[in-house]
C-alpha cells in the first residue's frame, strides 16, 4: 500500500482548510538558544508548499523528554522566530497544543497563515498515544500531514493515532523522500553494501540480524566488532564487549553465512589504552592485554574501502571507531570517503554518522543523509513504522 502524497492532498484544495503538520522540531537547545536548527530547515520545505496552497497551517512537534508535564526550558517557543526567519513569513506561537486557546489559534489563522502549537509531550496522552488526546488534537484542523520522519516508528497521538479522526491525510516532502531513499536499501541494486559500527551490538541486534542475509558483504566496525570478535574466541584486551550478546553476534554470523553472504570483521585495531586525546596508541593484529580496539585498523579500513568501491548501494550506519578523537578517526574516514567516491547510491543513517561524514565535509557528496537514527534503521530492515501506516490509504 502507498502512503497518500503531499501532491495528492494539494490536488484537493487545502485553500482556507485548516492542515495539522506534524513535524519533527526536536532541535538541541541551550539556555533558549538553538545549536543546530537543521530538522528546522529540513520541515520548511512541506510548510512553504501549503502556505503557497492558501491552506492554514498548525504545526506541532515534541521537544526533548518533559516527561508529561510542562517543563518551561522545553517550551517550542524559542523555535517559532527562527522557523519564521526560514519560511520568510511570521509565525505565531501558541502556548497550548489542544483545547480551547489551541482551537481559537488555528481559527484566528487567514490562508498562508501559520501557528506553532506548543510541546505535544507536555502531556501525557501523546506517547500513550490515548485516543482522546489524538481526537483533540484531530478537533484543530480538517487534515493532517506528517513530515516527522524521526519519530515515525513510534506510535503515539501525533503520528498513528490523530489519523483515526481525520480522514484526509498526506506525507510531507521529508518523510516521503526518506521513504522513497531508505526503499533503496530494501530493495537495492547489487551489490549492496553495509556497513555497521557504533557503540552497541545491543542497540543494533534486529538490523544485523535482518541485514546479515540481505546484504551481499556487511562490514562490522566501532565497539560493536569486539563483541562479534569475543563470540569468536578472540582477544580483545579491554575493548568495550557486551558479554551478554555474544549469543546475537554468533547467530547474526550464522544467518550470514546460511545465506551465502559475507560478514567482515576487523583484521587488524588501532588500540590505546585510554579513550583520550593524546593517549599513546598502536596498530595492531590481536590485541593486547591492557589495551583496548578504539577504530578499525589501516589493513581493515583498505578492505572495506574496496568493497565499498564495487558496491551499487551502500547504506552505513555507525561510525568505525571513537571518530570524536581525530586520532581514532580515520577507518570511520577511509569508509566515508570510500562512499562518497563510489558512484554506488549511498544512505547514511545515525546522528553520530551523520555528524562524522558532516565534520569531513562528505554531506553533500551522498545520496542520502537520513534524519530519523531509530526509525531508518527500522525501515531499512522491513519492519512496518506505524507513523507511515497510519498514512496508507
Ligand atoms: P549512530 O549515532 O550513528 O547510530 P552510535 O550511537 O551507535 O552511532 O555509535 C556512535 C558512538 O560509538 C560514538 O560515540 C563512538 O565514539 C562510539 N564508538 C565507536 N567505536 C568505538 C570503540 N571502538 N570503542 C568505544 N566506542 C566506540
Ligand atoms: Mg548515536
Amino acid at each position: 500500500m502507498a502512503v497518500a502524497s503531499l501532491e495528492s492532498l494539494l490536488a484537493r484544495g487545502v485553500r482556507g482548510r485548516r492542515v495539522l503538520v506534524r513535524s519533527d522540531l526536536n532541535v538541541p537547545l541551550k539556555d533558549g538558544v538553538i545549536r543546530d536548527d537543521s530538522r528546522i530547515r529540513a520541515s520548511v520545505p512541506t510548510l512553504r508548499r501549503l502556505l503557497d496552497a492558501g491552506a492554514r497551517v498548525a504545526v506541532v512537534s515534541h521537544l526533548g523528554r518533559p516527561k508529561s508535564t510542562r517543563r518551561p526550558e522545553l517550551s517550542l517557543r524559542p523555535i517559532a522566530p527562527r522557523l519564521a526567519e526560514l519560511l520568510g513569513t511570521g509565525v505565531s506561537f501558541c502556548e497550548e497544543c489542544v483545547g480551547p486557546v489551541a482551537r481559537a489559534a488555528v481559527e484566528a489563522l487567514a490562508p498562508g497563515q501559520i501557528v506553532l502549537l506548543e510541546n505535544l509531550r507536555f502531556h501525557a496522552g501523546e506517547e500513550r498515544n490515548d485516543p482522546d488526546f489524538a481526537k483533540a488534537l484531530a478537533e484543530l484542523a480538517d487534515a493532517y500531514v506528517n513530515d516527522a520522519f524521526g519519530t515515525a516508528h513510534r506510535a503515539h497521538a501525533s503520528t498513528a493515532g490523530v489519523t483515526a479522526f481525520l480522514q484526509d491525510v498526506a506525507a510531507g516532502l521529508l518523510l516521503q523522500s526518506e521513504l522513497d531513499h531508505l526503499r533503496v536499501v530494501r530493495d537495492p541494486k547489487r551489490p549492496l553494501v553495509v556497513a555497521l559500527g557504533g557503540a552497541k551490538v545491543s542497540d543494533k541486534v534486529s538490523v544485523l540480524e535482518a541485514l546479515a542475509p540481505h546484504a551481499d558483504a556487511l562490514l562490522i566496525g566501532g565497539a560493536m566488532a569486539y563483541t562479534f570478535l569475543a563470540a569468536r574466541g578472540e582477544e580483545i584486551g579491554t575493548s568495550r564487549v557486551e558479554r551478554d550478546h555474544l549469543d546475537d553476534a554468533r547467530r547474526v554470523e550464522a544467518a550470514a553465512q546460511k545465506h551465502g553472504r559475507r560478514l567482515l570483521l576487523p583484521t587488524d585495531h588501532v588500540v590505546s589504552q585510554r579513550i583520550e586525546a593524546g593517549a599513546p596508541r598502536r596498530v595492531v593484529r590481536s590485541i593486547p592485554e591492557g589495551w583496548m580496539g578504539v577504530d578499525i585498523g589501516p589493513e581493515t579500513a583498505a578492505r572495506y574501502a574496496e568493497e565499498i568501491a564495487k558496491a551499487r548501494t551502500f547504506f552505513w550506519n555507525g561510525p568505525m571507531g571513537v571518530f570524536e578523537i581525530p586520532e581514532f578517526a580515520s577507518g570511520t574516514e577511509s569508509v566515508a570517503r570510500a562512499a562518497a567516491e563510489s558512484g554506488a547510491v549511498t544512505v547514511i543513517g545515525g546522528g553520530d554518522s551523520l555528524a562524522a561524514v558532516n565534520q569531513l565535509g562528505l554531506g553533500g557528496r551522498m545520496t542520502h543523509l537520513s534524519t530519523g537514527g531509530g526509525a531508518s534503521l527500522e525501515y531499512v530492515q522491513g519492519l512496518e513504522l506505524p507513523g507511515v501506516a497510519a498514512l496508507e490509504r
